[in-house]
């Protein structure tokens, strides 16, 4: 038997931990004493642990059984740190090949291997089943444990098969785990996996640094998240949208915005993905655009805000999307963009799938909806739908507590509603009582029979959405419970029924209103992304003709970038065309005007709907250090000194004139130029760029030779383009 102190000691010596978070010990404890565990433990709370410790402790192998195929390797690596054997762990899933496979083996049954990871689908494979059961287990461990459930948010048939493959390898403690705990998921896990008498370890789901907020989704809304973004510099964030093209289409605009936003979702190739999702923990960039696909396991500790873009489909994916935020425990904001015109369209995409998945799925988004609409606090509902009781008066971190609503008093309507779903037996869902109350004869009311009901009508004097807000509330106040068994019927409970007999005062606070947001924009012509193809094409058209006629180079007139930006914001002024990365006020004069001219033209042809409230970036943007270069430079200080008087590599310097000049401003470098370099070196290079059809300085070094620098290609590129295009 191993004593408390000894865990400790074991902890620290293969984990390097001080001390356990949470339930982890006496979760730990309960496997190493052979018992069937339940773990229920928000996402960032330490699950691994409580099954990779007991297996370094156990005798045999412990099985992990995970969905999540791609993160496998990652754990696997992650166990291996903590030892000095590669064989100590190892996974199975579709993606080894038969000499990977004979080597786990090998591992496994030269008492190597503690933990072996299988994905559900290679766990029924019945060559696995023949071999695991001649192999000394020391336990399972079921982890992400709600894929089990129909009702969880990731529900994996396979999952179900779990326990008779279980019974077939042979008999050793189960331990379960997951992040997804409203009773009806724990049931359905529990009752599945046969482990009801399992003792269950349950952790707060509260997650007090988490800030919650839902805002009305306009025609704004990317405004909105720029303005958003922009006030929260140099912070992570994690954008979610529902689709992969609303995906594309908001980091286009946010690049166009000047964020470095990258792109993020499953149908992207693999390398590119990676890379997004590489340069978003490496801190290349601070905004990432996802699916959901993105964030499972990623443990980046930093992340400050999380954004629904789209509301989530259950309040389960709510939680654990915007569990990502904040995980170190200091700030996480959690904003979510809400219309119930988004319902409708889910709910249509639901269409077409087996009619009891819908409607579990309806469910799912009404709670969400129910959710997002309450002007209670956040915490309190999102905690009470996962079976725990908040019982703080205001939690001071959500938007409803921050700006609380005048409460009214409801215990008339509470008790109507009471005696409406008595009236039908206490057999129907939320809406048909409210159409109950409405007096709505729908063909379901006709079917019962229930117009003659005395409650039928009786609450014709609010509006639904008051009845909405009375039912909700009464049930986080537990005066009605519904029956998650059956759909969501509504029940009235023992209190329920003492406050009929005797009404007590039932504040309720009204729903916020969420009915009268804008339209949103119909989706702009072209292509998955926002950049416009069509105008993409005649906007380099104009540019090769006029390059033509003004004997430059086309890049000089605008680049490529900014061609992409202006295809897809469609400026049409001067000013809106400063908005455009890489266009100055001088370049705006001298080429803009024809540019305008095209894009209003086609903005008119093809009746597109101009984002013209994207004009969030402004001209005052340049940077303060940008125009001290510029004074700089006018007061002729040698470059290298204004490197250094500014505390930047002198590379870096030519980065920033070279963003100077190409976005139009004019620069005299040739003070700098005469002194460092002799007449015929600049001349040569000089011609080089006049004759040449690209700017780029690789090329220029390959035609040039060996004699010419790098830093003097791109000085002398500097004084050309300031001349020619300026
Ligand atoms: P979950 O699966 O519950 O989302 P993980 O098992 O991935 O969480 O753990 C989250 C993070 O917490 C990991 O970085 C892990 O190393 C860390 N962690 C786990 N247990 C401890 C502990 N006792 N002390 C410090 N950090 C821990
Ligand atoms: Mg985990
Ligand atoms: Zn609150």
């Amino acid at each position: 038997m191993t004593g408390t102190n000894d865990l400790a000691i074991q902890l620290k010596e293969h984990f390097g931990f001080d001390k356990f978070k949470g339930n982890q010990e006496a979760i730990i404890q309960n496997l190493l004493d052979g018992k069937d565990t339940f773990v229920l433990m928000p996402t960032g709370g330490g699950k691994s642990l409580c099954y990779q410790l007991p297996s370094l402790l156990m005798e045999g192998t412990g099985i992990v059984i995970s969905p999540l195929i791609a993160l496998m390797k990652n754990q696997v690596d992650a166990m291996r740190n903590f030892s000095e054997e590669d064989g100590v762990a190892h996974f199975i899933n579709s993606s080894l090949n038969k000499s990977a496979i004979d080597q786990v083996k090998t591992d496994i049954l030269a008492g190597k291997t503690k933990l072996l990871y299988v994905a559900p689908e290679s766990l029924t494979k019945e060559e696995n089943v023949d071999f695991l059961r001649d192999v000394k287990i020391s336990f399972y461990a079921v982890d992400e444990a709600h894929c089990i459930s129909e009702w969880g948010h990731d529900f994996r048939p396979e999952y179900r098969r779990i326990r008779p493959i279980i019974n077939e390898i042979g008999k050793a403690p189960l331990i379960a785990l997951t992040a997804t705990a409203t009773p009806k998921v724990q049931h359905d896990i529990q009752k599945n996996l046969g482990m009801v008498e399992a003792q269950v370890f349950k952790s707060s789901f509260n997650r007090s640094n988490l800030y919650y907020e839902v805002r009305p989704k306009t025609t704004n809304i990317d405004k909105d998240i720029i303005k958003f973004i922009k006030n929260n510099p140099d912070k992570s964030g994690i954008i979610y949208c529902l689709s992969r093209k609303k995906v594309e289409e908001l980091a286009e605009i946010l690049l166009a915005n000047g964020i470095n936003a990258r792109a993020y979702h499953a149908g992207m190739d693999s390398s590119t993905r990676t890379t997004n999702q590489d340069d978003f923990l490496m801190e290349k960039t601070d905004v990432i655009v996802a699916t959901i696909a993105f964030g499972m396991g990623i443990d980046k500790p930093d992340v400050r805000y999380v954004i629904h873009y789209d509301i989530p489909k259950s309040l389960e994916g709510y939680y654990q999307e915007t569990g990502r935020a904040g995980r170190d425990g200091g700030e996480g904001m959690c904003i979510t963009f809400y219309t119930n015109k988004d319902l409708q369209k889910l709910e249509k995409f639901m269409q077409g799938k087996p009619v009891a998945e819908q409607e579990i799925g309806k469910q799912l988004l009404l709670e969400t909806a129910a959710y997002a609409e309450s002007s209670m606090c956040r915490r309190r509902l999102l905690l009470h739908y996962f079976g725990e009781e908040y019982t703080d008066e205001n939690c001071g971190n959500c938007d409803n507590c921050l700006n609380p609503k005048k409460q009214v008093e409801a215990k008339e309507l509470l008790c109507t509603v009471i005696e409406a779903v008595m009236a039908v037996k206490e057999n129907f869902k939320t809406d048909y009582i409210i159409d109950i109350l409405l007096g709505k004869e729908t063909s379901e009311v006709q079917a019962h029979l229930h117009e003659d009901l005395e409650a039928f009508g009786s609450g014709m004097g609010e509006e639904d959405k008051v009845w909405n807000a009375v039912i909700r509330q009464a049930l986080i106040a537990g005066y009605l419970s519904k029956d998650v068994e059956n759909y969501g019927t509504l029940k009235v409970t023992d209190a329920g029924r003492k406050f009929l007999k005797n009404p007590q005062s039932f504040k309720i606070t009204e729903d916020n209103d969420f009915e009268e947001v804008e339209e949103e924009a119909p989706a702009r012509g072209g292509g998955s992304c926002a950049v416009d193809p069509v105008l993409y094409s005649m906007l380099k058209d104009l540019r090769k003709k006029l390059s033509k006629k003004l004997e430059v180079p086309p890049y000089v007139i605008f680049q490529d970038p900014s061609l992409e930006a202006m295809a897809t914001i469609y400026p049409v002024t001067l000013d809106e065309l400063q908005n455009i990365p890489g266009v100055g006020a001088g370049k705006a004069k001298r080429y803009g005007t024809e540019f305008c001219k095209l894009i209003k033209v086609h903005c008119e042809e093809n009746e597109i709907d101009r984002p013209e409230d994207l004009r969030v970036r402004t001209v005052a943007n340049k940077s303060k250090l940008k125009v001290s270069i510029i004074q700089a430079i006018d007061r002729k200080v040698a470059l290298d000194d204004i490197a250094v008087s500014k505390g930047i590599e002198f590379g870096e310097l030519l980065d920033e004139v070279e963003a100077i000049v190409y976005s139009g401003t004019k620069l005299n470098i040739d003070y700098f130029l005469n002194e460092i370099m002799d007449e015929d070196h600049l001349l040569d290079i000089y011609d080089y760029f006049k004759e040449s059809t690209t700017d780029s300085v690789d090329e220029a070094l390959d035609e040039l030779g060996s004699d010419f620098s790098e830093d003097e290609i791109r000085l002398v590129r500097i004084k050309f383009i300031s001349e020619m295009a300026n």
